[in-house]
């Protein structure tokens, strides 16, 4: 802007300057033109008055430098001529000033010199005698006149030039400066040009717009950046390149770190098969694909965003399955599990059934092999039962319903119920504490104390001891079972509450156990908020703790 107007006032400056040179001189050259041609008329009619008085005499001695006296008679033939021989001249009455003066007394004109530089004004006036007197003078043309002043103009054009320049180049400044110091940022602050008041109004209420847009837009990058934060699924966005537009806090933990924002995902992520998914988008295509990343196992969904026939970019979808595929698994084991225990006591069943409706057994055995039908059945209701219970637990807590209870209490019923069992054992059982509420499901409490007792009986040794405590401790209700029984090595003790893990198995199977029980208690434990420890050394006993949140 600043050229454009430094180039607008000295294109204005020399025009001008031009235009004044031109008009200056031309009224110049028109003033003295017309004085020369009076002061020749006056001369010439001088020299007339003379010539009519004196004759020949008139020009003798008379100074004529810069004139040519011509005198010419009637009949156009030249008499006298001051710079010529009059008689080798033609017969001048056919010329225009001649004739004019011949005609009226006066006459006057002029013509150009070969060389265009110069013009000869002749002005001729008629003597009484007929006879003519012509005078004839040079006068510069335009042309000569402007070459004679060329240089002293040229002179006054450079410094008129510099000036102008001079004078341009600060006033272009000056009249840019204000506009380039403007407050854009507040538009009506500015007060220098009053012109550009609308203009500023129109930005002020543009910019006032702009921030409200902006400040709606941020609003819902917000809203849905609160919600693709907080979704258990990964979400990125990238454009037809590859490169990240938008990632949400799930998918950044999974595939790149923090600043991968606007970089390209093949910088970012390192998982080929990710790229490669990727890849495919890119040429259009849409993939599901199951990924092992880390220790987890996720599905990757990739869809070309595809506008006008063109992919213009990818989005990209993260399903973490880890839980599920886990459970599904845990599920399949369960059940081959289940199927595996279930068949032993119905093959021991069926095979001691078909010996004996053959005939096969002996009348003294038929006691023995029907008490052992009856053991392995008790052995399938056993595992029955713990299923179904471990099924309730699975399915939650919805229907159970939470009551405040003596956690005493009811060890103190369990206890007199594993009496028998424990003397049948030769293991000596009790009960010490005082009362310690919980919030808890009376039949699932009891399964745990049952299932701990019964274990610290199973796994002990004859004249051993089960020592139960209850207690409140520290704000909370604890309930202990220390038996002095066969204990268990570490190596086993994160996996005993496993379903179906047992350190000996056939030890288990000889005392009744399932399998099941600790899983059992493990469950019910986490539905009340409860934590478990396990202490124990082998050959010297173990000691479950199970700590309640104790009831307000
Ligand atoms: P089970 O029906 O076999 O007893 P549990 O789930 O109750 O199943 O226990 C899992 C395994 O943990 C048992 O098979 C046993 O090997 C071990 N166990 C549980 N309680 C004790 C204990 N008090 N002393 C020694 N081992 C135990």
């Amino acid at each position: 802007m600043t050229r454009r107007i430094f180039r607008a006032i000295c294109l204005v400056s020399i025009v001008v300057l031009l235009a004044s040179l031109a008009l200056t001189m031309g009224v110049l050259y028109d003033y003295f033109s017309g004085t020369q041609r009076q002061q020749l008329k006056t001369q010439t009619m001088l020299a007339s008055q003379g010539a009519a008085n004196e004759g020949w005499a008139y020009f003798d001695g008379l100074d004529t430098e810069g004139y040519r006296i011509t005198w010419i008679s009637p009949d156009g033939k030249v008499i006298y001529d001051n710079q010529t021989d009059a008689a080798g001249m033609e017969n001048h009455l056919d010329r225009e000033e001649v004739r004019e003066a011949l005609d009226t007394g006066y006459g006057e004109s002029s013509r150009y010199s070969s060389t265009l530089t110069e013009r000869l004004l002749y002005s001729a006036a008629r003597l009484p005698d007929g006879s003519v007197i012509r005078l004839s003078g040079t006068q510069y043309t335009m042309l000569t006149l402007v070459l004679a002043i060329l240089q002293p103009v040229l002179v006054i054009f450079a410094f008129a030039l510099a000036a102008s320049l001079l004078f341009a180049s600060r006033l272009s400044k000056k009249i840019v400066g204000p506009l380039n110091s403007l407050d854009l940022d507040h538009p009506l602050k500015n007060t220098r040009y009053p012109e550009l008041s609308p203009l500023l109004d129109r930005l002020d209420s543009q910019q006032r717009q702009l921030r409200r847009h902006a400040a709606e837009l941020r609003r819902r990058q917000e809203e849905l950046e609160t919600v693709t934060d907080n979704m258990s699924e990964g979400i990125v966005l990238l454009n037809e390149k590859g490169r990240v537009l938008s990632i949400n806090h799930r998918a950044l933990t999974l595939l790149c770190t923090e600043g991968c924002v606007g970089e390209s995902i093949y910088t970012s992520v390192s998982s080929k098969e990710v790229l490669e998914l990727i890849d495919a988008a890119r040429g259009g295509v849409s993939t599901e694909k199951i990924i092992d990343l880390g220790d987890g196992r996720y599905q990757f969904n990739t869809n070309p965003v595809i506008t006008d026939a063109a992919v213009t970019g990818i989005a990209l979808i993260i399903f973490d399955i880890t839980e599920k595929e886990r459970s599904e698994q845990m599920r399949r084991e369960f059940t081959a599990n289940v199927s595996h225990e279930l068949k032993t006591p119905l093959h021991s069943i069926s095979g001691c059934a078909e010996l004996m409706k053959n005939g096969i057994v002996r009348q003294e055995d038929i006691p023995r092999f029907s008490g052992q039908i009856y053991s392995e059945a008790q052995r399938m209701i056993r595992l029955v039962d713990d299923i179904i219970r471990l099924s309730r637990l699975d399915e939650g807590s919805d229907a159970m319903r939470f009551e405040r209870l003596d956690l005493y209490e009811s060890a103190a019923a369990t206890v007199k119920n594993l009496e028998d069992a424990a003397g049948r054992a030769g293991v000596e059982i009790s009960l010490q504490g005082g009362p310690a509420f919980v919030m808890g499901v009376p039949q699932l409490l009891s399964g745990i104390i049952f299932n701990l007792c019964d274990n610290a009986i199973k796994y002990n040794r004859n004249g051993g001891k089960v020592f139960v405590s209850v207690l409140e401790k520290e704000g909370r209700a604890e309930l202990s079972v220390r038996d002095t029984g066969i204990g268990i090595s570490p190596e086993h003790q994160d996996r005993i509450f496993e379903r179906f893990y047992r350190v000996d198995k056939s030890h288990s199977q000889e005392v009744g156990g399932t399998g099941l029980g600790l899983s059992i208690v493990k469950h019910a434990a986490r539905l009340h908020k409860a934590e478990i420890k396990l202490e124990s050394s082998p050959g010297e006993g173990s000691c479950f703790t199970v700590l309640f949140p104790a009831a307000d």
